[in-house]
């Protein structure tokens, strides 16, 4: 039987009622992605109709006022040409807020009574979206707990990050463990709601050609991207704290290397896919004490020119924090090798960092080269095939091949590309990957969501780089804002007899 496009499959049909319920209904997460993606999928009728949003914190507004708050978010964070009054209005309608403060045990009692006065509280989807810093989940989910509200259909969402290393993402973990089933808690890395990561795993497993050449044999090496041009803003604090091995590494890079590495599932949508990408992570050789020093590279941005205008150091950025120890990095680059029967030799080169010269996350899949060459008196250069998959901005995807150019007499060769780009293949609207990964939630199907023993073997690779970094003491290496990176990281792969993608 096929099914209609974006119909909710049949073991996960939509809820007829549903309580989403925001921790952190006025901060930044809130208010930039949460709301405007529950009013995208509002406009587009994908939530259930009876869906009430309930926004906690502290302030003591009611909901008339944090409704203007909202209402201004929606102006800026939604495309003028997507804004529809109808549709803000019915959102508006559906919000409320209600003030509390997790950490005081008298606040609870409102929240539990507004869930409990529905009607239908059994059959009511719960979601309760913890946007609030992670020292808060164990208190709220203990709540939870206490309060009678966390049972199944509830859902509890968590983002990142998930603890600071293995001990703490234990803690984590547990905490939420001992009040939540696996199968009820959500942990969002936002990557994976991304339109270009999905068709990942739809260009690898609906399709014929790549899969027989998607190993050692054909494939010489992977790099993932993910460059920013921002800093740290108003992150300071949590990001000195955390560093890009934390912060990108341990979660987006390496989620994105699974998906690139995994086998396939044996049916996407069930548990298969997280159990491929937990065998990846498994695979993955640990690093030892020599490795990190051979091949990860950490830096730290001094202060430059990004996109041509003049931006301070990290260490300016800093400043005003009490904290730092003048080794958190801004940048990685590191090498990595999936230690299985398919990828056995091939390297996985990951970089990231802030204050780079360009906004940019892609995949690149770099096959071996012909055999031989059969055009001995060409004119210009055969380059390797590649894959290139765009993640953002402008998310698609680019066959690179060698083609003989037109005329005649001899072999005239030009790199030339096959180009899928979803703006323009695909006319409708390409949404955010938060859109994406409420409905997931609402409907309950996981599998774009990192279940626990994935997050912990993320965190077991990381940590042997963490504790060696922690032991040398040795600070990150400097890069100019609005370059690729410290020096140190062309020489990472560069020794292998490979170099960086340009980007297209
Ligand atoms: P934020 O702007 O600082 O907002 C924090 C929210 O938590 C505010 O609504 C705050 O409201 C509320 N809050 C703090 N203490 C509270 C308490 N004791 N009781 C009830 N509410 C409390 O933070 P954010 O940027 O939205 O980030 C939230 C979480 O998402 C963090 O864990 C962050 O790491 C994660 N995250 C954020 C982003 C992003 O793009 N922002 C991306 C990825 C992950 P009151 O102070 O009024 O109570």
């Amino acid at each position: 039987m096929t099914r209609t496009r974006g119909a909710a499959p049949a073991s996960h049909p939509l809820p007829e009622h549903c309580d989403f319920t925001v921790f952190g209904g006025t901060g930044d997460l809130a208010l930039r992605k949460l709301l405007p993606a529950l009013y995208q999928c509002d406009r587009e009728g994908r939530l259930p109709e009876d869906t009430r949003v309930l926004a906690l914190s502290r302030a003591a507004y009611d909901d008339d006022a944090y409704r203007a708050i909202a209402r201004t978010a929606l102006a800026e964070h939604v495309p003028a040409e997507q804004h529809d009054l109808t549709v803000v209005e019915r959102l508006l309608g559906r919000l409320h807020h209600l003030t509390l403060d997790v950490t005081d045990d008298h606040d609870w009692h409102a929240l539990y009574g507004r869930l409990k006065d529905r009607r239908d509280f059994a059959g009511t989807v719960r979601v309760f979206y913890l946007a609030v810093a992670p020292v808060l989940y164990e208190t709220i989910c203990r709540h939870l707990g206490s309060g009678g509200v966390a049972a199944d259909p509830s859902r509890v969402v968590l983002e990142k990050p998930i603890g600071h290393d293995l001990a703490s993402a234990r803690v984590v973990n547990d905490a939420v463990g001992s009040v939540f089933a696996e199968s009820q808690i959500f942990r969002i890395d936002h990557y994976l709601g991304k339109e270009s990561v999905q068709n990942l795993l739809v260009t690898r497993f609906a399709n014929t050609f790549l899969e027989p050449l998607w190993n050692s044999q054909w494939i010489d090496h992977v790099q993932i991207t993910v460059s920013e041009t921002l800093g740290v803003g108003d992150r300071a604090a949590y990001y000195d704290a955390s560093g890009a091995l934390r912060d990108m590494v341990q979660n987006h890079l390496l989620q994105l290397l699974c998906l690139v590495a995994m086998e396939p599932p044996l049916e996407v949508g069930r548990e298969d896919v997280r159990d491929e990408k937990l065998k990846v992570l498994q695979a993955l050789r640990p690093m030892t004490p020599e490795d990190v020093d051979h091949d990860v590279v950490r830096g730290r941005y001094r202060s430059g020119y990004v996109e041509g205008r003049p931006v301070p150091a990290y260490d300016e950025e800093i400043a005003a924090l009490e904290a730092g120890d003048g080794t958190t990095e801004t940048f990685v680059a590191l090498r990595a090798e999936v230690s299985n029967w398919r990828w056995a030799g091939v390297p996985f080169y990951l970089r990231t960092g802030k204050r780079l010269d360009r906004r940019l996350s892609e995949i690149v899949i770099v096959f071996k080269a012909t055999p031989t060459d059969v055009f001995p008196h060409r004119e210009g250069l055969t380059e390797p095939n590649k894959l290139t998959i765009r993640v953002s901005p402008d998310e698609g995807m680019q066959l690179h091949l060698t083609a003989k150019e037109p005329g005649p007499g001899g072999y005239r060769l030009r790199p030339v590309s096959l180009d899928l780009s979803y703006a323009t293949t695909f006319a409708n609207r390409s949404p955010d990957a938060y859109e994406r990964l409420l409905m997931d939630v609402i409907r309950g199907i996981p599998t774009l969501f990192m279940r626990r023993d994935e997050v912990e073997a993320a965190w077991a690779w990381c940590e042997p780089i963490l504790q060696h970094w922690a032991a040398s003491g040795l600070p990150p290496k400097p890069y100019p804002a609005g370059t690729p990176g410290p020096s140190a990281a062309f020489t990472l792969i560069e020794r292998d007899g490979r170099s960086w993608q340009e980007y297209l």
